[in-house]
């Protein structure tokens, strides 16, 4: 039968009907599990899975596609979507985050293109080695020595720059912002790194 959606003129002759078939008929015709909960049912579809799924899905046609909506859909999908609209006051926190972000940017002199080819030479001087625990690969990143906001002249500097993986340099005493206002003096003592 082709696809699509069949008014019924009179009711089926087996409705309401129950024990018409049996319980090998209905595996023969491979309805047994018909009306059953399927064994999956309230789990969550990892993101392998789902990704398996949306594979499988490629290039298929949606079952609604050329369907229109109707009005009462419309409003209902409007009404669901409402908590995802950011408010005024929402509008303008994202925005004055982002100045933020620039301005952050700007004051640690940092030029995104430079300093990524600046990271990269680290890397490579270090052979993507953590310079602290010796981890190969892994979430590396590039630590500046004396840091960036009390010697900017030195930012590019691959001489400055040290490979650290991510644990490892957030015990330095100067990630992220912890440097702001303390001597340059104090970044040269011996880093105590526990592991
Ligand atoms: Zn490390």
């Amino acid at each position: 039968m082709p696809r699509g959606i069949y008014i019924r003129a009179k009711p089926p002759w087996n409705k309401g009907r129950t024990g018409v078939y049996s319980d090998e008929a209905l595996a023969r015709m491979g309805w047994n599990n018909i009306g059953r909960a399927p064994s999956n049912k309230g789990q969550k579809l990892s993101d392998e899975g789902r990704a398996k799924l949306s594979e499988a899905h490629q290039g298929q046609i949606a079952w609604n596609k050329g369907i229109p909506q109707t009005n009462e859909t419309k409003e209902k999908i409007r009404e669901s979507c409402q908590k995802y609209i950011p408010t005024e006051e929402a509008k303008k926190r994202q925005s004055y985050a982002q100045r933020e972000q620039g301005r952050a940017r700007r004051k640690d002199f940092i030029s995104i293109p430079v300093v990524t080819e600046w990271r990269r030479q680290v890397f490579e001087r270090d052979n993507w080695t953590c310079q602290f625990c010796g981890q190969r690969g892994g979430r590396l990143e590039a630590d500046h020595i004396q840091p960036k906001c009390q010697r900017p002249d030195l930012v590019y500097v691959v001489d400055n720059g040290r490979t650290l993986c991510r644990s490892c340099h957030q015990q330095t005493p100067t990630y992220g912002r912890k440097s702001i206002g303390i001597g340059v003096q104090e970044f040269q003592l011996p880093l105590e790194v526990v592991l």
